[in-house]
């Protein structure tokens, strides 16, 4: 049930896409992003899908190659199928259990709106429960580069405890990870990883609040061997 989070390296892009941006819906060239995501198949070793995210909650059941669908969060209990969730500040959350594996997108929207809760519950109706899930927290924009209004951090903190911060200039912030692993731990997750890497500080990584236009990077997850 591995899982793997890509970078800028290993594609064809251009600037201000450079590398291997896989968003199909940031302005980059159609043959550049599909002869990306052919390299990102052909590490994983199967199709990859994708999804149109709409900072929702809502979860799709995939078990085979298809069309794109609106959503936010993917799981699957069929091996040789990729999930992949895109992004650029926002959090890509992965979940591995014995015999079913989700993504979800978890930005500030979709984690107030419940996306994580969302795709535990479609896990569950997979037969995997939270307490047999590992949990791999993405990069994501840090507390520190995140700052918010203060009554948007308020707001958020309100429907995600422990979610409010302080930004690195003191002001405002919204902590994505810790709002997540909170939600994870409320729902009965024990094993969690979190990744330290910002996207905002890391030029490896794609970041939307650091450069605007820019691409995606994604999470990955699939049941099934491991890549080397
Ligand atoms: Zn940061």
């Amino acid at each position: 049930m591995p899982v793997l989070v890509t970078s800028r390296a290993g594609g064809v892009s251009a600037p201000p896409f450079g590398g291997l941006n896989l968003g199909d819906h940031v302005g980059d060239a159609a043959a550049s992003v599909e002869e990306n995501r052919r390299r990102l198949a052909a590490r994983v070793g199967m199709p990859v899908r994708y999804m149109r995210q709409v900072h929702g909650r809502h979860v799709v059941v995939a078990r085979e190659p298809g069309p794109v669908p609106e959503a936010d969060a993917m799981v699957t209990d069929v091996a040789g199928l990729a999930l992949a969730v895109m992004v650029a500040d926002c959090a890509p959350v992965l979940f591995e259990g014995p015999t079913a594996v989700g993504v979800a997108h978890a930005g500030r929207v979709g984690m107030a709106e419940g996306v994580i809760a969302a795709t535990l519950a479609a896990l569950k109706e997979l037969g995997a429960t939270p307490e047999e899930l590992a949990v791999t927290v993405g990069p994501c924009v840090c507390a520190g580069c995140y700052e918010v209004p203060a009554p948007l951090r308020a707001e958020v903190e309100r429907r995600v405890p422990g979610s409010a911060a302080t930004s690195r200039e003191g002001t405002a912030a919204i902590d994505l990870r810790a709002g997540i692993v909170g939600q994870l731990t409320t729902a009965g997750v024990a094993n969690i990883i979190v990744s330290p890497r910002c996207p905002a500080e890391n030029a490896e990584l794609y970041s939307y609040r650091r450069d605007g236009r820019t691409g995606r990077f994604a999470g990955v997850a699939w049941l099934g061997p491991a890549t080397p």
